[in-house]
């Protein structure tokens, strides 16, 4: 991928006065800073020789003038300080902020590909390096080129071969630092990773107490854990080996830069080309020069980690919403609920086969449709092709005879209602929750709709009733409780559609019959779409489709397929059994 230049730096524009505040800032404090050497000089050579008598008033005055410096110099280090990591963090506000309202239009395609892990670690982790770039990139390259360039001028003009002969070491500690910055880099990626394989065995272990318990391996688990834990010592070892010898090394070569420069700049003043003022001012610019070239070798890895934290991002942004409304999208203002499924092949992504082969499929506005088959057979799949989580290969999908592809999406997701197997709540309380459904309901329609859904009841049961707090840290909730309060959800949504996806699946016989009695009065008045394995949950569908890989199959009641000896025959008979 192209580096996106223009789009990188279109981040600054919300912050451009402010910015060039911050370089302004950063030009003069470097520059004060180069002028505290030249006074000292001053001082030495030209105030304190000679007739002394008038040399403490300019003392006093050379003084005052520091003074004035030092708060120029500080007051301008703050507003850098502060502004700029400020900004910094505004911009990478900004850009998380995009990439979140961006992860949250991609269609289903994309989490099937994406773990949820990785994209956390996007989110946190990438953009984290770019905030430090945004900001001290243009600021350090500012401080530093001034100090470096002043300070060479400076210098070689007090004394020329002096500067070179200093300046020679240069290079030596700009290629030692660039190598060790680059080790030195790879080794704390790797403890990072150590870390987070330390942090996964642990997790793996702990929430598979259960079993690590029942096989008495606990001394696997150890073992494991210690593999990983050593792993992780020893990646420290190495990153505190490569440390010290970067840090010493530096030192050596700076304190040879500095032993050089006293011993020619003694033999100078021996020969009478230097005085000992201009020895001294060498001696207090010298860090002048050795820090800038520390600090950009460490900034060409800060820009490295930045510019791939910025593609990363960039590799998100850059996925489309492949499903969008498209812009003559229709708004049904009453869905009656006819749906129909017209040669409808479907194939996820980067998967061969076809899930669905040219399937089609009726359903009446209000009827109550069973949809059965072995597991794989692509229930959920078709489901989920109405409400366009996913987009047909092939063939069309119609909602009251309208292709779903020309309705305006959201009107389209908000007739459909769907309550699956696994039922997933908010942080919060249980208002919140059930409020999902309905952002603008009043707490009567609330309660209204914990009612129909037979939930009322355990709610008032809770600690706080309705503000009691589920999710982590609040109130232990039964999976049928839970399913209730996800058909509350829906009852308060009041979609014109309905789809169950095995609802009352992983619940026990008694909850099922509760949560059953609450499906079956949202069914009321909708067109429904029930998937179930069991048999008894279909058995008073209007019209039972029973799909498998071959398609649809039969379609029919309950007695006329029973009637018929087949598939559907030889599915019930075989739960039958199993039940027995
Ligand atoms: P059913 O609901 O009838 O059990 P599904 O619709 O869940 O069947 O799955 C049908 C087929 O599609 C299965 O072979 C399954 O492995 C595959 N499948 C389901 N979901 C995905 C997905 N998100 N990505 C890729 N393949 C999938
Ligand atoms: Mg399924």
């Amino acid at each position: 991928m192209r580096f996106p230049v223009k789009r990188f730096f279109s981040y600054y524009k919300p912050y451009l006065k402010i910015f060039l505040t911050i370089l302004a800032c950063a030009f003069v404090v470097s520059s004060v800073t180069l002028v505290f050497p030249l006074l000292v000089r001053y001082i030495t050579k030209d105030v304190l020789v000679g007739d002394l008598s008038r040399a403490l008033s300019d003392v006093y005055w050379i003084g005052g003038l520091m003074l004035v410096l030092v708060v120029i110099q500080n007051v301008g280090n703050y507003i850098v300080d502060y502004k700029g990591h400020e900004i910094g963090a505004r911009m990478e506000s900004d850009l998380r902020s995009e990439l979140f309202d961006h992860i949250q239009k991609l269609p289903f395609s994309f989490y099937d590909k994406n773990k949820t892990g990785q994209l956390m670690s996007r989110i946190t982790n990438d953009l984290l390096l770019l905030s430090e770039l945004y900001h001290h990139g243009p600021e350090d390259y500012v401080k530093y080129l001034v100090r470096f360039i002043g300070a060479f001028v400076i210098l070689f003009f007090i004394n020329a071969p002096l500067t070179i002969i200093a300046f020679c070491f240069l290079p030596i500690l700009g290629v030692f630092s660039l190598y060790f910055n680059k080790i030195e880099n790879r080794a704390l990626r790797k403890i990072k990773e150590r870390i987070g394989d330390v942090n996964a065995q642990v997790e793996d272990s702990l929430s598979g107490i259960r079993v690590v318990k029942s096989f008495a391996n606990e001394h696997v688990e150890v073992e494991k854990f210690n593999r990983e834990n050593d792993r992780f010592l020893d990646s420290r070892r190495k990153f505190y080996k490569i440390e010290a010898t970067f840090y010493n090394g530096i030192q050596t070569i700076i304190q040879l830069i500095t032993i050089t420069v006293i011993i020619f700049g003694s033999a100078s003043i021996v020969n009478k080309t230097l005085d000992l003022a201009d020895l001294i001012t060498f001696l207090l610019y010298i860090n002048f020069m050795i820090e800038p070239i520390q600090k950009l070798t460490h900034m060409s890895t800060q820009f490295q980690e930045g510019i791939t934290g910025f593609q990363r991002f960039m590799e998100i942004m850059n996925m489309k919403p492949a499903i969008e409304s498209n812009p003559n999208a229709v708004t049904l203002q009453k869905v009656h609920g006819e749906i129909e499924f017209n040669q409808v092949s479907f194939r996820y992504d980067d998967h061969l086969d076809n899930v669905l082969k040219h399937l089609s499929i009726q359903i009446q506005p209000g009827e109550y449709v069973a949809l059965v088959g072995p597991s794989g057979a692509g229930k959920t799949t078709l489901c989920s092709l109405i409400p366009r989580f996913y987009d047909v290969t092939d063939g069309d999908v119609l909602l009251d005879g309208i292709n779903v592809r020309d309705m305006d999406l959201m009107s389209l997701r908000k007739s459909i209602g769907i309550v699956q197997q696994d039922v997933f709540l908010f942080t919060g309380t249980v208002m919140e929750n059930i409020r999902y459904g309905n952002p603008a309901a009043s707490e009567e329609e609330i309660i209204a709709a914990a009612k129909h859904a037979n939930a009322h009841d355990f709610i008032m049961n809770l600690p706080q009733g309705y503000y009691s707090e589920i999710g982590q840290r609040g109130v232990k909730l039964s999976g049928g409780q839970k399913q209730r309060l996800s058909i509350a959800r829906v009852f308060l949504k009041n979609p014109p559609v309905l789809i169950l996806d095995e609802a009352t699946s992983a619940l026990d016989n008694e909850s099922e019959s509760v949560v059953k009695q609450s499906l079956e009065s949202l069914a009321r008045g909708r067109t429904t779409i029930v998937i179930a394995h069991r048999l008894s949950t279909i058995r008073n569908a209007e019209r039972i489709i029973v799909l498998t890989e071959d398609g649809v199959v039969e379609q029919g009641t309950h007695d006329s397929l029973l009637a018929r000896s087949g598939p559907y025959a030889r599915l019930y008979s075989k739960q039958f059994e199993i039940q027995v």
